[in-house]
This record gives structure tokens, C-alpha cells and sequence, in this order.
């Protein structure tokens, strides 16, 4: 997860987190600040009916951790110039944890379903494409509300990005003996493998978002941390195709790794 944009931050937004303890969400805007609760109540809780309704509360098994709801609020970006806000909204509970002392606290806990604007989920290299980038930016829209749709989209920003990389879309096959030749067209794994011939670390990190996606589109399975997962071999393919100065790190380190030794530029004579 070394170069992941947010990072550990972005996974636990997407599971349930403590309603004091917001995770270190970047600005959408200046990708520089955080995003934060300016006060007590820039977040607000409403708890939903049936468990504020009598017929729960007065139930003789009603515990605590039966309370449950909504919230919505406005966060706030740290950079005092940037301040743009974030409005987000999603579920809360009261969550039975077990203390030190084998008693139980009860915790209040979030759970992120929207944001607006989306949320940043990668540092895209400034050459990327820009479809590539558009598919990229709908995944972080979809990924709290509808995880298996942002999978899908990951896998669209494949093919996008396989386009750009001038992989044909179709290919010719013979229909039969006497019969023309028709077009058919190209399956993302076949189009993956044409690319493996010329870059063969971006097009393996591919083939798994690849398979992140499949699970998105077929099974409709995928959860927030396996699209996170998959965004993160994205981010990685797609700096080493499109980032200049990982190709350059690359091409330095193939000469030390041939020469087993430093490489000295020649000295002016
Ligand atoms: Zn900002």
C-alpha cells in the first residue's frame, strides 16, 4: 500500500469507523488538505424509526447496540485557503465492544455511503489519458454506495487504457473455407496478453484489476476493499506506463543491476 493515495485512510472509510474519529479523507479539490469536522455538529445523527420506536425500546432483549441510523453532514478541507466542503452521508450504529474489564462499552460508529464531490482515490500520472482518468474518477463516485459498479468501472478504465496503448479492439477470423473473414472482438484478457509482449509488469498488475473487476460485473460481490485493492495495482500500472521518472528509476536500476555495481557518468575531461 506504499503509494496508494490515501492509503490506509480510504480503507477504513470503507469499513465502519468511530463517529470522533474521522479517517484523513484528502480534498477532492486541492488534494493537499484533509478533510475535517469543523465542529460538533458538522456531522448530525438522525436515528431511524424503528429504532427510536417504542415498540424496540421497550422490548425486554433491547440492548444499547440495538440503536441504529443515519447521518449527514459537511466536512471541511484543512487548507485554510482551499475550505472547500464535502458533504457526506451514510449510516451510523452503537457498537457492543468488549472492555478490558469483561464489561461491554458501546462505541458510535460511521459508515460512508456518499460523498459529493468524490472522493480522490488515486494520484493519477499527469500523461494518464484522459477516458482512463474519467472511468477512474466514476469508480470513486460508486465505490461507498455501489462497490460492484465501481469494480465495473475499473474495468471499463482497463479498456480505455488498453486503447490508449493502440491494442486493437477487434481482430479478423475466417468464418469458413470460402466464407470472408468478419470481425470479432477482442475479450479484455486477449488484449492484456498483446500488451504483456511489450510491457510486461504493467500488463500482470491489469490482468488482476482485471479479475477485481470480473467479480464487479458477473458476481455483483465485490466490497469497497477488494475495488481499494484493485485501484491500487491500477495506480502502479499506470505509472509505469504513463510517469516518466518511474521509467527513468527503472532504467537506472537495470544498469546497476547489470554492472552488480554504482554507474558513474564518464568524467569531463
Ligand atoms: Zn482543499
Amino acid at each position: 500500500m506504499s503509494d496508494f493515495y490515501g492509503g490506509q485512510e480510504l480503507l477504513d472509510a470503507a469499513k465502519k469507523f468511530p463517529a470522533d474519529r474521522w479517517p484523513r479523507l484528502l480534498c477532492p479539490r486541492c488534494e493537499r488538505g484533509t478533510l475535517q469536522a469543523k465542529s460538533a455538529d458538522s456531522v448530525v445523527k438522525v436515528e431511524a424509526a424503528d429504532s427510536a420506536s417504542e415498540l424496540w425500546r421497550n422490548h425486554e432483549a433491547w440492548e444499547p447496540d440495538w440503536i441504529y441510523g443515519y447521518f449527514h453532514g459537511a466536512l471541511h478541507c484543512s487548507e485554510t485557503k482551499c475550505d472547500e466542503p464535502t458533504i457526506v452521508t451514510g449510516e451510523y450504529t452503537l457498537d457492543a465492544i468488549p472492555d478490558d474489564d469483561w464489561g461491554i462499552d458501546y462505541e458510535e460508529r460511521l459508515r460512508l455511503r456518499f460523498s459529493i464531490p468524490g472522493l480522490r482515490i488515486m494520484k493519477m500520472p499527469q500523461k494518464c489519458p484522459e477516458p482512463v482518468q474519467a472511468r477512474i474518477q466514476e469508480a470513486a463516485n460508486l465505490l461507498w454506495s455501489d462497490p460492484a459498479s465501481a469494480a465495473n468501472r475499473l474495468r471499463s478504465a482497463i479498456e480505455e487504457l488498453l486503447t490508449a496503448q493502440k491494442i486493437p479492439r477487434t481482430k479478423l477470423v475466417p468464418k469458413g473455407a470460402t466464407q470472408p473473414k468478419r470481425r470479432k472482438r477482442l475479450s479484455a484478457h486477449e488484449r492484456i496478453i498483446m500488451l504483456k509482449a511489450r510491457e510486461p509488469d504493467a500488463a500482470n498488475l491489469l490482468e488482476a484489476v482485471k479479475w477485481i473487476g470480473n467479480s464487479g460485473s458477473h458476481e455483483g460481490t465485490a466490497q469497497s476493499e477488494d475495488v481499494l485493492d484493485g485501484v491500487t495495482l491500477l495506480e502502479r500500472a499506470l505509472h509505469d506506463l504513463y510517469d516518466d521518472r518511474g521509467k527513468e528509476l527503472a532504467r537506472i536500476a537495470k544498469q546497476i543491476n547489470a554492472r552488480k555495481g554504482p554507474v558513474r557518468k564518464p568524467r569531463a575531461k
